[in-house]
């Protein structure tokens, strides 16, 4: 044997087991493979980046817990109405009760629904912030989801703080019936009442947002931000194609297709959200004077005063 084919039997030799270490470091969760360009970034570098592929942009899906992390200043998050659990008015039962499901979601990720909200400063700017969770039925709305929402925009009106809502799910929650379906007026109402107040709301779509969510408070916003590639959209792709009896396009339903026809004003890389969102607030603060807390709730005691009174002199 030359010395050059023994070289060459070396290198030959050695990748297996270098296949074998890395093989083993993607299983202790050292390294991720990015699901888009299959690039192996260390784990660590890959939340330095937000969870955003350092080789390709691929945005990978956040916990709710690290997003609040990523967007708000730390030890400033304040969180509102924890207590709010699901419960089973309909004794929904598919493959297992509904209860059960709740529970086990639960034990699973540490939240009580889908969503998280509170309030906090975000590059020292309040903000009255929500955040929706994949993780939790699909980030599926049911009652705690909107009520949760519903009283932070409340909140929000009151105190005159900006609204972002991060939206990721799948649409109602079907468990809930007629119960998560109510939620998307409610909701809108409640902007409706942050909106007459002269006060901004962001909504923040990621992947995916579809469904009921779409249908209401995700395309709500004064400006509607999406982070890249995410699906958006209201019923599937093939409900649809079904439906119309047509092909639709490529990249019909998501970002930079909606973007292109007006539906959503700006796509913002992760990296770049937090920043984004503190000027688009600072730009919108009010300039003079600051005016005081709203009491939203005495405000509409009064209108129904005037109405009562109203009734009575027509009588
Ligand atoms: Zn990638």
């Amino acid at each position: 044997m030359s010395i050059f084919d023994w070289f060459a039997k070396q290198e030959k030799s050695e990748p297996p087991i270098q296949q074998q270490q890395k093989e083993r470091e993607i299983a202790d969760g050292l390294w991720t493979k990015c699901e888009a360009c299959t690039a192996l970034t260390y784990t660590k570098d890959l939340q330095a980046n937000q969870l955003v592929c350092t080789e390709c942009g691929h945005h990978f899906r956040v916990e709710s817990s690290e997003r609040i992390a990523q967007l708000m200043d730390k030890n400033t998050w304040k969180p509102l109405n924890d207590h709010l659990t699901p419960t089973d008015p309909l004794k929904f039962c598919d493959r297992k009760p509904y209860s059960d499901r709740i529970k086990d979601t639960q034990d699973k990720t540490g939240l009580v629904d889908a969503v998280q909200t509170g309030t906090g400063l975000i590059d020292g700017l309040p903000l009255a912030l929500g955040v929706m969770d994949f993780r939790f039925m699909g980030g599926s709305m049911g009652s705690v989801v909107g009520e949760k929402l519903c009283r932070l925009i409340e909140h929000a009106t009151q105190e005159r703080f900006p609204v972002v809502i991060v939206c990721a799910s799948g649409g109602a929650r079907m468990q809930e019936g007629m119960l998560s379906l109510m939620q998307m007026a409610k909701i809108s109402g409640a902007l409706e009442h942050h909106r007459k107040a002269k006060l901004l709301y962001i909504p923040v779509l990621t992947h995916p947002t579809t469904g009921g969510v779409t249908a209401s408070f995700a395309m709500l916003g004064d400006l509607i931000i999406a982070e890249p590639k995410a699906t958006i959209g209201f019923a599937g792709r093939r409900v649809i194609e079904q439906t119309l009896r047509e092909k639709l396009p490529d990249g019909f339903q998501t970002s930079e297709y909606l973007l292109k026809h007006g539906f959503v004003d700006a796509i913002v890389s992760r990296t770049q959200l937090k920043k984004t969102l503190a000027q688009l607030i600072s730009i919108h603060q009010p300039f003079f004077p600051v005016l005081p807390p709203l009491n939203v709730r005495e405000k509409h005691h009064h209108q129904e005063e005037v109405m009562l009174k109203m009734d009575g002199k027509e009588e």
